[in-house]
Protein backbone atom coordinates (compact mmCIF):
# COMPACT_ATOMS: atom_id res chain seq x y z
CA UNK A 1 0.00 0.00 0.00
CA UNK A 2 2.79 2.33 0.67
CA UNK A 3 6.33 1.76 -0.93
CA UNK A 4 9.41 3.79 0.06
CA UNK A 5 12.32 3.78 -2.62
CA UNK A 6 15.85 5.27 -1.47
CA UNK A 7 14.38 7.92 0.83
CA UNK A 8 17.15 10.57 1.63
CA UNK A 9 15.90 13.05 4.45
CA UNK A 10 18.31 15.69 5.00
CA UNK A 11 18.39 18.75 7.22
CA UNK A 12 21.07 21.78 5.42
CA UNK A 13 24.09 19.26 4.65
CA UNK A 14 22.99 16.70 7.82
CA UNK A 15 21.29 13.19 6.42
CA UNK A 16 18.65 12.41 9.09
CA UNK A 17 17.16 9.80 6.20
CA UNK A 18 19.76 7.85 4.28
CA UNK A 19 18.50 6.01 1.44
CA UNK A 20 16.24 3.88 3.07
CA UNK A 21 13.06 1.45 1.26
CA UNK A 22 10.25 -0.28 2.39
CA UNK A 23 6.50 -1.45 2.23
CA UNK A 24 3.25 -1.71 4.22
CA UNK A 25 1.53 -3.99 2.76
CA UNK A 26 -2.51 -3.87 2.66
CA UNK A 27 -4.86 -4.90 5.84
CA UNK A 28 -1.18 -5.17 8.06
CA UNK A 29 0.08 -3.78 11.27
CA UNK A 30 3.69 -2.32 10.18
CA UNK A 31 5.94 -1.13 13.12
CA UNK A 32 9.17 1.04 12.51
CA UNK A 33 11.08 0.90 15.38
CA UNK A 34 14.01 2.98 16.70
CA UNK A 35 15.52 4.81 19.14
CA UNK A 36 15.70 8.80 19.70
CA UNK A 37 16.96 10.64 16.26
CA UNK A 38 17.29 7.47 14.89
CA UNK A 39 14.98 8.79 11.70
CA UNK A 40 11.98 7.45 12.17
CA UNK A 41 10.05 11.16 12.26
CA UNK A 42 11.52 12.49 9.04
CA UNK A 43 10.41 8.96 7.61
CA UNK A 44 6.73 9.63 8.57
CA UNK A 45 7.16 13.53 7.68
CA UNK A 46 8.03 12.81 4.15
CA UNK A 47 5.52 10.22 3.66
CA UNK A 48 2.87 12.87 4.56
CA UNK A 49 4.07 15.45 2.41
CA UNK A 50 4.94 17.66 5.51
CA UNK A 51 8.82 17.58 4.63
CA UNK A 52 10.49 16.91 1.17
CA UNK A 53 13.26 14.26 0.50
CA UNK A 54 16.29 15.24 -0.87
CA UNK A 55 16.19 11.68 -2.78
CA UNK A 56 13.77 9.14 -3.22
CA UNK A 57 10.21 8.17 -4.18
CA UNK A 58 6.70 7.27 -1.89
CA UNK A 59 4.31 5.51 -3.45
CA UNK A 60 0.40 4.93 -2.50
CA UNK A 61 -1.70 2.49 -3.92
CA UNK A 62 0.75 2.72 -6.23
CA UNK A 63 0.63 6.13 -7.54
CA UNK A 64 3.58 8.28 -6.94
CA UNK A 65 2.82 11.20 -4.09
CA UNK A 66 6.27 12.67 -3.75
CA UNK A 67 5.97 16.09 -3.21
CA UNK A 68 2.31 16.29 -2.70
CA UNK A 69 1.09 19.07 -0.55
CA UNK A 70 -0.13 16.89 2.57
CA UNK A 71 -4.25 17.51 2.36
CA UNK A 72 -4.19 16.30 -1.06
CA UNK A 73 -2.40 13.25 0.40
CA UNK A 74 -4.44 13.56 3.71
CA UNK A 75 -7.43 13.10 0.86
CA UNK A 76 -5.99 10.38 -0.57
CA UNK A 77 -6.66 8.57 3.01
CA UNK A 78 -3.24 8.47 4.34
CA UNK A 79 -3.11 9.62 7.37
CA UNK A 80 -1.17 11.30 10.16
CA UNK A 81 -1.52 10.97 13.43
CA UNK A 82 1.65 13.20 14.92
CA UNK A 83 4.31 13.02 17.75
CA UNK A 84 2.42 14.90 20.19
CA UNK A 85 -0.90 14.35 19.05
CA UNK A 86 -1.43 17.67 18.33
CA UNK A 87 -4.80 18.33 19.33
CA UNK A 88 -5.78 22.00 19.92
CA UNK A 89 -6.13 22.48 23.66
CA UNK A 90 -8.67 25.59 23.98
CA UNK A 91 -11.11 24.05 22.01
CA UNK A 92 -13.54 21.27 23.26
CA UNK A 93 -13.39 17.54 22.46
CA UNK A 94 -16.05 17.51 19.89
CA UNK A 95 -14.99 21.10 18.43
CA UNK A 96 -11.31 19.30 18.19
CA UNK A 97 -12.98 16.34 16.18
CA UNK A 98 -14.61 18.49 14.12
CA UNK A 99 -11.58 20.30 12.69
CA UNK A 100 -10.62 17.26 11.35
CA UNK A 101 -14.05 16.81 8.85
CA UNK A 102 -11.95 19.88 7.01
CA UNK A 103 -10.00 17.39 4.66
CA UNK A 104 -13.13 15.68 3.86
CA UNK A 105 -16.33 16.38 0.97
CA UNK A 106 -18.99 15.18 3.50
CA UNK A 107 -21.67 17.13 4.59
CA UNK A 108 -21.79 18.63 8.21
CA UNK A 109 -25.07 15.93 9.25
CA UNK A 110 -23.19 13.19 7.81
CA UNK A 111 -20.01 13.67 9.27
CA UNK A 112 -21.87 14.28 12.74
CA UNK A 113 -23.66 10.85 12.43
CA UNK A 114 -19.76 9.27 11.79
CA UNK A 115 -18.36 11.21 14.88
CA UNK A 116 -20.97 10.26 16.98
CA UNK A 117 -20.88 6.56 15.88
CA UNK A 118 -17.23 6.63 16.22
CA UNK A 119 -17.85 8.23 20.00
CA UNK A 120 -20.09 5.14 20.70
CA UNK A 121 -16.66 3.24 20.69
CA UNK A 122 -15.13 5.73 23.09
CA UNK A 123 -17.40 6.36 26.03
CA UNK A 124 -13.98 8.51 27.93
CA UNK A 125 -14.20 10.57 24.83
CA UNK A 126 -18.28 10.67 24.57
CA UNK A 127 -18.75 11.54 28.66
CA UNK A 128 -15.91 14.40 28.05
CA UNK A 129 -17.04 15.61 24.56
CA UNK A 130 -17.65 19.26 26.20
CA UNK A 131 -14.61 19.34 28.00
CA UNK A 132 -11.78 21.36 26.96
CA UNK A 133 -9.08 19.07 24.98
CA UNK A 134 -6.09 20.48 27.17
CA UNK A 135 -7.53 19.13 30.19
CA UNK A 136 -7.55 15.48 29.17
CA UNK A 137 -4.84 13.08 30.61
CA UNK A 138 -2.77 11.57 28.04
CA UNK A 139 -4.13 8.83 27.31
CA UNK A 140 -7.28 10.30 26.58
CA UNK A 141 -5.72 12.89 24.65
CA UNK A 142 -4.28 10.22 22.44
CA UNK A 143 -7.46 8.46 21.86
CA UNK A 144 -8.86 11.80 20.82
CA UNK A 145 -5.67 12.25 18.40
CA UNK A 146 -6.86 8.81 17.11
CA UNK A 147 -10.51 9.36 16.80
CA UNK A 148 -9.47 12.49 14.76
CA UNK A 149 -7.38 10.48 12.57
CA UNK A 150 -10.39 7.81 11.58
CA UNK A 151 -12.79 10.76 11.14
CA UNK A 152 -10.76 11.89 8.33
CA UNK A 153 -11.71 8.35 6.52
CA UNK A 154 -7.92 6.29 6.36
CA UNK A 155 -6.97 3.82 4.33
CA UNK A 156 -3.71 4.05 6.44
CA UNK A 157 -3.00 5.35 9.44
CA UNK A 158 0.58 6.61 10.14
CA UNK A 159 0.96 7.02 14.30
CA UNK A 160 4.07 8.58 15.47
CA UNK A 161 5.33 7.51 19.09
CA UNK A 162 1.02 7.24 20.28
CA UNK A 163 2.65 5.46 23.92
CA UNK A 164 4.53 8.99 24.70
CA UNK A 165 4.52 9.70 27.94
CA UNK A 166 2.00 7.20 29.37
CA UNK A 167 1.56 4.73 31.43
CA UNK A 168 1.94 0.95 30.57
CA UNK A 169 -1.79 0.28 31.16
CA UNK A 170 -2.64 2.90 29.16
CA UNK A 171 -0.20 2.38 26.48
CA UNK A 172 -1.54 -1.22 26.19
CA UNK A 173 -5.08 0.06 26.30
CA UNK A 174 -4.26 2.07 23.08
CA UNK A 175 -2.24 -0.18 21.26
CA UNK A 176 -5.99 -2.54 21.62
CA UNK A 177 -7.61 0.29 20.35
CA UNK A 178 -5.22 0.50 17.20
CA UNK A 179 -5.32 -3.66 16.94
CA UNK A 180 -9.67 -2.95 16.51
CA UNK A 181 -8.49 -0.37 14.19
CA UNK A 182 -6.83 -2.39 12.12
CA UNK A 183 -9.26 -5.34 12.45
CA UNK A 184 -11.71 -3.01 10.62
CA UNK A 185 -9.46 -2.70 7.91
CA UNK A 186 -7.39 -0.01 8.53
CA UNK A 187 -3.75 -0.44 7.25
CA UNK A 188 -1.56 0.86 10.07
CA UNK A 189 2.42 2.22 10.07
CA UNK A 190 3.46 2.91 13.69
CA UNK A 191 6.31 4.57 14.59
CA UNK A 192 7.90 3.47 17.99
CA UNK A 193 10.62 3.97 20.64
CA UNK A 194 9.03 0.96 22.76
CA UNK A 195 9.78 -1.82 20.76
CA UNK A 196 8.10 -4.69 22.73
CA UNK A 197 4.66 -3.18 22.67
CA UNK A 198 4.89 -2.20 19.13
CA UNK A 199 5.87 -5.19 17.95
CA UNK A 200 3.80 -7.11 19.84
CA UNK A 201 0.93 -5.59 17.88
CA UNK A 202 2.52 -5.79 14.84
CA UNK A 203 2.90 -7.79 11.65
CA UNK A 204 6.04 -6.76 10.42
CA UNK A 205 8.87 -4.55 11.81
CA UNK A 206 11.58 -2.36 10.66
CA UNK A 207 14.12 -1.43 12.88
CA UNK A 208 16.33 1.83 12.14
CA UNK A 209 19.33 3.18 13.56
CA UNK A 210 21.00 6.39 12.68
CA UNK A 211 19.09 6.71 9.11
CA UNK A 212 19.05 3.44 8.09
CA UNK A 213 17.19 0.14 8.21
CA UNK A 214 19.35 -2.31 9.88
CA UNK A 215 16.87 -4.95 10.11
CA UNK A 216 13.60 -5.99 9.19
CA UNK A 217 11.32 -9.40 9.59
CA UNK A 218 7.85 -10.51 10.54
CA UNK A 219 7.41 -8.88 14.06
CA UNK A 220 7.43 -12.39 16.15
CA UNK A 221 10.96 -12.83 14.91
CA UNK A 222 12.45 -9.55 15.52
CA UNK A 223 10.92 -9.77 19.18
CA UNK A 224 12.74 -12.99 19.53
CA UNK A 225 15.82 -11.47 17.50
CA UNK A 226 19.25 -11.22 19.89
CA UNK A 227 20.17 -8.13 18.61
CA UNK A 228 16.51 -6.10 19.39
CA UNK A 229 16.45 -7.94 22.51
CA UNK A 230 20.00 -6.67 23.56
CA UNK A 231 19.31 -3.01 22.42
CA UNK A 232 15.61 -2.31 22.61
CA UNK A 233 14.06 -4.92 24.97
CA UNK A 234 17.08 -4.64 27.76
CA UNK A 235 17.35 -8.69 27.69
CA UNK A 236 20.82 -10.22 26.84
CA UNK A 237 19.89 -13.66 25.52
P1 LIG B 1 12.45 10.83 18.02
O1 LIG B 1 11.83 9.57 18.47
O2 LIG B 1 13.32 11.48 19.05
O3 LIG B 1 11.48 11.80 17.36
P2 LIG B 1 13.23 9.98 15.43
O4 LIG B 1 13.76 8.63 15.18
O5 LIG B 1 11.83 10.22 15.08
O6 LIG B 1 13.49 10.40 16.91
P3 LIG B 1 13.85 12.29 13.85
O7 LIG B 1 12.99 13.18 14.67
O8 LIG B 1 13.40 11.94 12.48
O9 LIG B 1 14.18 10.96 14.63
O10 LIG B 1 15.28 12.95 13.77
C1 LIG B 1 16.36 12.40 13.00
C2 LIG B 1 17.56 13.35 13.02
O11 LIG B 1 17.23 14.54 12.32
C3 LIG B 1 17.98 13.78 14.41
O12 LIG B 1 19.38 13.84 14.45
C4 LIG B 1 17.38 15.18 14.55
O13 LIG B 1 18.15 15.99 15.40
C5 LIG B 1 17.41 15.70 13.13
N1 LIG B 1 16.32 16.64 12.86
C6 LIG B 1 15.00 16.37 12.96
N2 LIG B 1 14.27 17.47 12.63
C7 LIG B 1 15.16 18.44 12.30
C8 LIG B 1 15.05 19.81 11.86
N3 LIG B 1 13.86 20.36 11.66
N4 LIG B 1 16.20 20.49 11.64
C9 LIG B 1 17.41 19.91 11.81
N5 LIG B 1 17.59 18.63 12.21
C10 LIG B 1 16.49 17.91 12.46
Amino acid sequence: MIKIENLTVKYGGISAVRKISFEVNEGKIVALIGNNGAGKTSTLKTISGLISPSEGRVFFEGNEITGMKPHEIAKRGLIHIPEGRHIFPNLTVKENLIMSSSSRNIAKAEFHEEMNNMLKNFKVLKERENQLAGTLSGGEQQMLAIVRGMLQAPKLLMLDEPSMGLAPLVVEDVFKIIKSINNNGVTVLVVEQNAQVALSAADYGYVMEVGEIILQDNADALLKSPQVKKIYLGEND
